[in-house]
């Protein structure tokens, strides 16, 4: 008898009719001889519609007050669908992230994970519950509850699968697994049958939402069995590969994400002396606002003119800490674009290829799309551009790459 973690994000629990069909899912694994743990979102479009009332009152809200606001919604999950279960003759136990024991630090609407107490569930598994936990949240060592920011709920399961040591963790979405790209906006886009952990780790740190970063990390670190699932149809989904050699397809570019969760700040005219990328990137980390792509040039007349990116929610918070910063180093301005898109091609086959930035590139200027910034790792280029070209930019690339061939 296995343990199995499943874990149903909104859509998938997004109406009773579907929690309904969620329960007998369960109750058939758990018939079948599993012992199962179930982590849950809010039902669609809910933590949008909770985050939109705290606006409506004050956009600076606290952020613990966000965070218990937040967590009701997978609270509201947990309940019914334990309700369903019930209906059907199931022993069921739902738990908040503070009575599975999910210790996380302080941070609101982005904690970390710390520990996970398994005490409790593992008790209500041997006595044949179905373990139905709300994914998402968790509460801080004085109790505080905290959330694990957006998506976050795909790092619980995992989370709770290496607790709980199961033989499987179940991602199960609106989609049937990791495509070479977005498959809403690539009809043609490929599902891939295994991915390897590196690609997956890439993918999602470069947007792909399909699972939180996190949640990624977490699975690499336990080695935890992973896998995408359609909790709409049957089939075997995308299994996360540990193997080094995993890369069955032997495609250079695995596939194309995009993220338009960025903005883009440019401080003009700084004075070039030593300490100034510190004193200017600084004040912006000092506020816990995470940088991402970061470019610097020199101009003619000794001044140096510095890009960077940030989360499109920290925009504002980050553009007035380098107006300040501007003024104290005599800079000539500040310029803020929350307008664009960072798009990449990634894959562990670029290591040993050459030409995939010229195709790349070549690809964007064919569509007349100008490209703002560009960073490279060894496995992955990404490109800055504005936002409205996003989907041609998507589309070009998997063709460019001929993702849709197998
Ligand atoms: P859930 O609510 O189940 O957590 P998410 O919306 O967080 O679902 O993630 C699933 C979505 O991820 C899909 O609907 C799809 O549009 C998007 N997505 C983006 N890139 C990919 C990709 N490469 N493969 C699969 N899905 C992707
Ligand atoms: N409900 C949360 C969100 O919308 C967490 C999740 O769904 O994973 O981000
Ligand atoms: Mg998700």
């Amino acid at each position: 008898m296995a343990i199995i973690v499943e874990k149903y994000g909104g859509t998938s629990v997004g109406s009773i009719e579907r929690i309904t069909a969620v329960a007998d899912k369960v109750a058939r694994s758990h018939e079948a001889g599993d012992q199962m743990v179930v982590v849950v979102s809010a039902m669609s479009g809910e933590t949008n519609r909770l985050l939109g009332l705290a606006n409506e009152i004050d956009p600076e809200a606290s952020a613990r007050e966000n965070d218990v606001l937040v967590s009701t919604g997978e609270q509201v999950t947990i309940a019914l669908l334990c309700m369903a279960l019930h209906k059907i003759g199931q022993k069921a136990k739902s738990y908040t992230g503070g009575q599975a024991m999910i210790l996380t630090d302080t941070a609101h609407g982005r904690a970390r994970i710390r520990s996970i107490d398994n005490s409790r569930m593992m008790k209500d598994l041997n006595d044949g519950n179905i373990i139905v936990v709300a994914g998402f949240q968790g509460t801080d060592e004085e109790g505080n509850i905290t959330t694990l920011g957006r998506g976050g709920s795909d790092t619980t399961a995992v989370a709770l699968a290496a607790a709980l040591k199961a033989g499987e963790c179940r991602i199960y979405t609106d989609v049937d697994g990791v495509y070479t790209a977005d498959p809403r906006i690539v009809p043609d886009a490929r599902r891939l049958d295994k991915i390897t952990f590196e690609e997956m780790l890439e993918l999602s740190s470069l947007g792909t939402k399909v699972l939180q970063i996190r949640s990624v990390e977490f699975a690499g670190k336990y080695r935890v069995p992973l896998r995408v699932l359609s909790s709409f149809e049957e089939g075997p989904g995308t299994l996360i590969s540990y193997e080094e050699d995993a890369q069955m397809e032997s495609a250079v570019i695995s596939g194309i994400a995009h993220n338009t969760d960025e903005a883009k700040l440019t401080i003009t005219g700084v004075p070039d002396h030593p300490g100034v990328a510190h004193q200017i990137l600084g004040g912006i980390s000092a506020q816990n606002i995470n940088i991402d792509m970061i470019i610097q040039n020199v101009g003619e007349d000794d001044t140096t003119d510095f890009t960077f990116t940030v989360p499109r929610t920290d925009f504002e918070a980050a553009r007035r800490t380098l107006e300040r910063v501007s003024n104290e180093l005599g800079a000539r301005g500040v310029r803020g674009d929350d307008a664009i898109a960072k798009v990449s091609v990634c894959g562990v086959g670029m290591r040993s290829h050459t030409g995939v930035a010229d195709t790349m590139f070549g690809a964007l200027a064919e569509e007349g799309i100008n490209i703002q910034m560009i960073s490279t790792s060894e496995i992955k280029i990404s490109v800055v551009i504005d936002d409205k070209y996003t989907e041609l930019a998507v589309r070009a690339l998997h063709k460019a790459f001929e993702l849709d061939k197998a």
